[in-house]
């Protein structure tokens, strides 16, 4: 049997990011990809923390750049009472400075080939075109996987640590143990095509994602090319009947329904061939494992947990899992930490980010259905008068502008989950809908500022602030970001 160090079940963002980061450290790993690359997948709205942080840490800024993926600076959202449509850009924010004001918009297939053929770069054993079948366990302990070839020839390959990011229609996470647990919430379904010539929005946000809200759900309008534009229709459940039947006339009618996005499709005809002539469906992908880790085997990605598709966190939490994952991994490798505490803290910080964003979707959701304006409420709370509305709701939301310090203590996680739950519950019983308690919550400012952290290490490197512990014998990162280090007070 081949033996690697990791073995690596998927080539997505949250694969190609574990593999590369852990094979950087100089370590054996081999990576298992079903399909061949390029392929299609759904996600093309992305981060700046991605894109600024992880990206970078990857090696691929330059290769990003010379891609010519549509600039993101914001998004445009046309959501809540207010009629008219609103942008926000991420250089609002003090916090993301100059280089790092932007995300991309990309084709998947041309961006997950970027980051799996840099891994292959960094090291990797990259197989494409095999597909994994099984774990293999002794014990309590997962010690390799079973796959199949191209030529249908079976194999297996032990390992030390076993990842799992084959994503969300994989089953491989099962063996994981504990269960996939849906949201009873997010249970929306999208229907979703591409077309060519459709309109931009005015410089410079032609770049954005836009993103409508209208009676039965809402669509996300995302620019891939100057002509390219990835069109979706998220559809509530109790609307679901509403994308049965020939997709192609759904699609239209839901278009119909919405005037903005109808207009900007005006003149717009759809794809009907090659990789975006299909017009596709998706449903219950809004779910979380009730546990990421056991001994030997880890899930990083889709694999472990997905919220929504508003606000693009998709593939922040893939590529932000890879590199937690990467840094227990590389620490246990290395004889730095022991196991179970390295992976403790892989979950107890990947929890967290995808908790916050699964409560602050919630309440965005919530305030869909309120009559007042974002803007307005977040310049009351901010109380700035440099700010405009705008600029006052992005820096809010951000958290970037507070200096909060990193959590000390998982009690006072739970604590503030809490208040951020009471906050959200005191927004939907009151008269105003007031954003106030919501903006107040430091649930909402940690989880952005992590994002800022890792763009801020990013770019300062090793100058970064030193991180305080998440939780009371947590671990801190290292200066480089690739480890965990045990924290020494000064
Ligand atoms: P994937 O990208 O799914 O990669 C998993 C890989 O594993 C695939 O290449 C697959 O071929 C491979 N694989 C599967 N099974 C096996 C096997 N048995 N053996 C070997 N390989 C295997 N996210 C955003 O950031 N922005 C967005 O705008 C956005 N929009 C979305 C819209 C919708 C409707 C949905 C449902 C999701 C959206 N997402 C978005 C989420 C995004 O698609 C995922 O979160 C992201 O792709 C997860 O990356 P991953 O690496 O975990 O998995």
């Amino acid at each position: 049997m081949e033996e690697f160090d990791v073995v690596v079940a998927g080539g997505g963002p949250g694969g190609s990011t574990v593999a590369s980061l852990v094979a950087m450290q100089g370590h054996r790993v081999l990576l298992l990809e079903k399909e061949v690359f390029p392929r299609y997948q759904i996600g093309e709205s992305l981060l700046p923390s991605t894109v600024h942080g992880v990206c970078r840490m990857l090696g691929v800024t330059d290769e990003l750049a010379a891609a010519g993926f549509p600039v993101k600076r914001g998004g445009t959202f046309r959501w809540g009472a207010r009629p008219e449509p609103w942008t926000f850009s991420f250089s609002v924010s003090p916090r993301i400075t100059g280089p790092t004001t932007y995300a991309y918009q990309v084709e998947r297939a041309r961006f997950d080939e970027i980051l799996l053929n840099n891994a292959k770069r960094k090291g990797v054993v990259v197989r494409e075109g095999h597909s994994v079948t099984e774990v293999i366990e002794d014990g309590e302990r997962v010690t390799g996987l079973r796959y199949v070839g191209p030529d249908g020839g079976e194999h297996a390959v032990s390992a030390r640590f076993v990842i799992d990011a084959s994503g969300n229609k994989s089953r491989l996470y099962s063996s994981v143990g504990g269960t996939r647990n849906y949201s009873e919430f997010f249970r929306s379904l999208a229907l979703f095509g591409y077309f060519e010539g459709g309109k931009r929005l005015a410089a410079p946000y032609s770049g954005n994602i836009l993103s409508v809200a209208f009676d039965s759900g809402w669509f996300w309008y995302i620019p891939l090319s100057d002509t390219l534009t990835s069109v979706g229709a998220v559809v509530r459940r109790e609307m679901a009947e509403k994308i049965q039947g020939d997709r192609e006339k759904a699609l239209t009618a839901l278009i119909a329904e919405c005037p903005l996005i109808s207009e900007y499709l005006a003149p717009a005809r759809r794809v009907t061939t090659g990789k975006y002539g299909q017009l596709r469906v998706r449903k219950d992908y809004s779910y979380h494992q009730t546990t990421f880790w056991r001994p030997g085997m880890i899930l990083v990605g889709d694999a472990a947990c997905f919220v929504d598709p508003v606000f693009s966190s998709g593939v922040h939490l893939a590529t932000y899992s890879g590199l937690l994952a990467a840094r227990s991994i590389n620490s246990i490798l290395a004889g730095d930490v022991d196991e179970k505490t390295a992976l403790i803290e892989f979950e107890t910080r990947y929890r967290r980010e995808y908790s916050v964003y699964y409560e602050f979707l919630l309440a965005f959701y919530q305030m869909n259905v309120n009559e007042e304006s974002y803007f307005w409420h977040a310049k009351k709370v901010t109380n700035n008068k440099e700010y405009s509305e705008l600029e006052s709701f992005v820096d809010l939301v951000g958290g970037l502008s507070s200096g909060e310090a990193a959590l000390a203590a998982s009690g006072r996680i739970a604590e503030r989950s809490a208040e951020f739950a009471a906050a959200i519950d005191e927004m939907a019983d009151g008269d105003d809908a007031s954003m106030v308690p919501l903006f107040k919550s430091q649930v909402v400012k940690q989880v952005m500022q992590e994002g800022g952290q890792e763009q801020m290490r990013a770019v300062l490197g090793e100058d970064a602030e030193p991180e305080l512990p998440l939780f009371p014998g947590g671990l801190v990162t290292s200066p480089d970001g690739m480890r965990w280090l045990p924290y020494r007070p000064a």
